[in-house]
């Protein structure tokens, strides 16, 4: 029986986590749970799942899960404190690190410093601080696990390689709900329009995320630091059908893929159940009714998050934290319609183009960096506003 604890509970990933939990009772036992501001889901989790420990963001949130939850016996924290006590949790074998954003680094630090095995959704984390996560987990001897779909996939094909003879890694995207659009008419697109994914069903972040690719730029930067490939052996193709998760090239040309039909549960429950793996009831995946799997290169010239990101790879030290602390900002702007699809890349940019050069950068430098590039991020918003 493992013993888990879900970082995100509450979230698009902490909830396909909890299903894969519940249809396994005898190889998995929850044993701690964090959540932001959404209450009511967390408590109905607590009455489920019955953990030793929850966290939530506020006091005040955790006075209102207390009064939820009744008499239960979970033991409830709060604040960022809270949540890194939860995330180091002693009964935990594995700690799911799916919180969204930046937020996700210091619960997930915490995690790997207490010894635990790391099932990562939050790619934000190694984003922001790639080298200073993947050190850590190496002094530890910590397992990171990767969740994402195309880093499951990758992990999952180079499975038995020898690290030497890989010769890139190709990260497949769907493209988004936007890829067909002309610059024209991505000039108009709307909340509701971007939120509406034709393959996957996610958080609010990480859709708009997948609609602009940044995304897979994101991806791109998460795929260096898991399988310590530099940034130039890593490349995109847009896939729209997602089946193919994403594919490695070796140095004899043999290309190995893993398909599967877009479900996260399967890339969670694989890294929850590593080294086994476990039966879903899932509908399988059938390559006759897919009839044709297309890809080609992606349009940097019409979605310049992916480029952005591939220039904060390159340049490496805090910029890469910075992209993702201005990328957060915008989005969030974007979501309460402050700001026009398209004017997320320059927001980026711009906060990019100021981004002092801080090599080998500590934790510390890592956090200044990205409060700095949120306050630049916020500005570049208003000046834009006031047009
Ligand atoms: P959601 O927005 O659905 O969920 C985010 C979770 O994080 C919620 O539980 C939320 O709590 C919690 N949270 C957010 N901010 C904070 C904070 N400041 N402190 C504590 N908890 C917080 O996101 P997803 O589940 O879609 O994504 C989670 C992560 O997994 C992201 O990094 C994403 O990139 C990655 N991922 C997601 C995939 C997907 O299919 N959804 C696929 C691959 C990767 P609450 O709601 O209670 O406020």
């Amino acid at each position: 029986m493992k013993k888990i604890t879900i970082l995100g509970a509450t979230g698009s990933i902490g909830i396909g986590a909890l299903d894969v939990v519940a249809k396994n009772p005898k190889k998995f036992k929850v044993v701690a749970l964090t959540a932001g501001g959404n209450i009511k889901e967390l408590a109905r989790q607590i009455a489920l799942f019955k953990p030793s420990v929850a966290a939530c963001a506020t006091k005040q949130a955790a006075g209102e899960l207390k009064r939820l939850t009744g008499n239960s016996r979970t033991r409830i924290l709060y604040g960022a404190s809270g949540i890194e006590e939860a995330a180091a949790s002693p009964r935990a074998d594995i700690v799911l690190s799916a919180i969204s954003g930046a937020a996700g680094l210091k619960p997930t630090l915490a995690a790997i410093e207490a010894g635990k095995t790391i099932a990562l959704a939050n790619k934000e984390t190694l984003v922001a601080a790639g080298q200073i996560v993947t050190r850590r987990a190496k002094k530890k001897k910590v397992m990171i696990l990767p969740v994402d779909s195309e880093h499951s996939a990758i992990f999952q094909c180079l499975s038995g390689q020898k690290k030497n003879l890989l010769k890139r890694l190709i990260l497949t995207a769907s493209g988004g709900p936007f890829y067909n659009l002309t610059q024209a008419g991505l000039k108009k697109v709307t909340v509701a329009q971007a939120l509406r994914h034709p393959r996957w069903k996610m958080g609010k972040k990480i859709t708009v995320d997948s609609a602009s690719l940044m995304n897979k730029g994101l991806e791109v930067i998460e795929a260096r630091w898991l399988f310590d490939v530099d940034i130039s052996r890593i490349d995109v193709l847009i896939h729209p059908q997602s089946v193919v998760h994403s594919l490695v090239e070796m140095i004899d040309g043999s290309v190995l893929a893993q398909l599967g039909i877009a479900d996260m549960r399967i890339a969670i429950a694989y890294a929850l159940a590593y080294p086994q793996r476990i039966q879903n009831d899932l509908p399988a995946l059938d390559l006759s009714k897919e009839g044709r799997l297309d890809f080609y290169p992606p349009d940097l010239r019409r979605f310049p998050c992916l480029e952005l990101a591939f220039e904060a790879g390159r340049r490496g030290g805090a910029v890469p934290a910075v992209m993702n602390a201005a990328n957060e900002i915008a989005v969030g702007a974007f979501l309460e319609e402050k700001i026009r699809f398209v004017d997320l890349p320059d927001i980026i940019a711009r906060v990019m183009s100021r981004c002092p050069a801080v090599k080998n950068p500590s934790l510390a430098d890592v956090l200044a960096a990205d409060g700095e590039a949120r306050r630049q991020a916020n500005q570049a918003i208003e000046q834009m506003k006031r047009g």
